[in-house]
């Protein structure tokens, strides 16, 4: 005889509703190009692959880089 854990006053939660790939995709795709830049700018906005002058952004994110392993100085 199996035994439920469930209490027996438990009430039905609600039903959810299965979120399909089509309307999953943008949002995956969205969030892959946010990371990808925030991946460069991290890792590789510095010296010949820079897009902006100055050290200013490679400061701010100075730790990160460390923090991620990417080589520094
Ligand atoms: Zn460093």
């Amino acid at each position: 005889m199996a035994t439920s854990a469930a209490p027996a006053t438990a009430t039905a939660a609600a039903p959810v509703a299965p979120i399909s790939l089509r309307e999953l995709a943008p949002w995956a795709l969205f969030s892959g190009i946010l990371l990808l830049v925030l991946l460069y700018f991290i890792g590789v906005e510095q010296g010949a692959t820079a897009l902006f002058e100055g050290e200013n952004i490679h400061e701010w994110l100075h730790d990160g880089r460390h923090l991620l392993g990417f080589p520094c100085h």
